[in-house]
């Protein structure tokens, strides 16, 4: 077991990461500050780990709000079955939800913790991996709207996160391999030496080895906690986070959201980036390819859609949230290990990055 800490003064937080966790009061009961619990979790969720966790957390009156499953769902009418819900069994301001699940059931529980009776506790126990090193982590919630995704959101920490990598083990590969992405990621913007452990454990961590599991996890929440502990709200070094993220809503947008994963498309528009930091001169050819094996091994496609034009690309980028008074900040690598975040490029360099041939 491996204990993190968030530090964001007074609404620091702890993350814990080990094997079986669920069934471990001892890690969720001592954040509880009242006897009511209410468990946000989704149909596929709830019939693998709800009755383990609901074993854990015996001495507390326990409601749990089991959702259907999907990024569809991630929206108002959703939010307003768990308000009817804890509404109807009598939760008061000293309850606390649990979100049991993926990034989509922690986004929205932590947003309806938010909201409920102007804010209440939580605790994120998530149960892929791109929950669990990234979603969890940082205090985003929120929903999507038609006209645009996670638009109606706050900032709102919980009160613990609770790893149990035992979870994973149910987990479908391709899930799995979207949430490397976003482990890879990490190391190429700030953390070289990961990336040197990564390539050592690949194979261990698609073969859900539990100890590789965790180490990879607490390093890349370490590195999360580290961005966001430095920029909580998104105005300068957290927007590194996002590397290979503008290309790759533009491939998700492009393709329509759910064919490819997010990781998968992450993983694409991080070749990209990996390409146009080459471009640059900021990093040379050996170093893209050492990103762009890395991701392979991880089972990610390091292409971007054959019919995607630089066109597509374009206008799918231009009404990406980085955009700052009309001109396009990508990020981008001045090493391997140090991303920085950027508008001062040559346009032609990005017209050539999109228009490289990556087969
Ligand atoms: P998800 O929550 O949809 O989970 C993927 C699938 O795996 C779902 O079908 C889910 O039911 C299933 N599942 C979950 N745990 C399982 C397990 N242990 N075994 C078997 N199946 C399991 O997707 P995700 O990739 O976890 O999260 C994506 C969401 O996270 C998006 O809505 C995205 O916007 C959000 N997100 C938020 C942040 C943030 O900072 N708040 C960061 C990244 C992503
Ligand atoms: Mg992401």
């Amino acid at each position: 077991m491996q204990t993190l800490q968030v530090d964001l003064g007074e609404r620091s937080y702890p993350i814990y990461i080990g094997e079986d966790l669920l069934s471990k009061a001892e890690y969720i009961v001592p954040h509880l500050a009242g006897r009511q619990v209410a468990v946000v979790t989704n149909e596929t969720v709830a019939p693998l780990y709800l009755d383990k966790l609901t074993s854990a957390l015996s001495s507390r009156n326990v409601t749990p709000i089991v959702l259907p499953d999907g990024e569809a769902f991630k929206q108002w009418e959703t939010l307003q079955t768990i308000f009817d819900a804890l509404l109807k069994a009598r939760h008061d301001r000293r309850t606390t939800l649990i979100a049991l699940g993926g990034g989509v059931i922690g986004d929205m529980a932590g947003f309806a913790a938010a909201c409920y009776q102007r804010g209440v506790d939580f605790i994120q126990i998530p149960t892929t991996l791109l929950s669990q090193v990234d979603s969890s982590v940082g205090g985003k919630t929120g929903i999507n709207h038609p006209l645009g995704k996670n638009m109606i959101g706050a900032f709102y920490q919980p009160k613990a996160v609770v790893i149990d990598t035992s979870t994973l083990a149910t987990l479908p590969a391709r899930e799995l391999s979207a949430g490397l992405a976003e482990v890879i990621k990490y190391g190429l913007i700030c953390d070289e030496p990961f990336l040197t452990w990564l390539e050592a454990h690949m194979d261990a961590l698609r073969a859900l080895e539990g100890s590789a599991l965790s180490e990879a996890i607490a390093r890349s929440c370490a590195a999360k906690a580290r961005v966001v502990g430095a920029d909580e709200r998104e105005t300068g070094v957290r927007a590194t986070l996002n590397l290979g993220h503008t290309f790759g809503h533009a491939i998700e947008t492009h393709m329509g959201y759910g064919v490819w994963l997010h990781g998968e498309a992450v993983a694409a528009g991080t070749v990209m980036a990996l390409e146009m930091s080459r471009r640059l001169g900021w990093i040379d050819e050996a170093e893209r390819d050492r990103g762009i094996r890395l991701l392979q091994r991880a089972g990610l496609p390091v292409t971007p859609p054959a019919e995607m034009t630089p066109e597509d690309f374009l206008e799918h980028m231009a009404i990406d949230k980085k955009v700052l008074d009309g001109r396009l900040r990508l990020v981008l690598l001045k090493r391997l290990g140090e991303a920085v975040v950027t508008g001062d490029f040559p346009r032609e360099t990005l017209h050539a990055t999109l228009a490289a041939d990556y087969r």
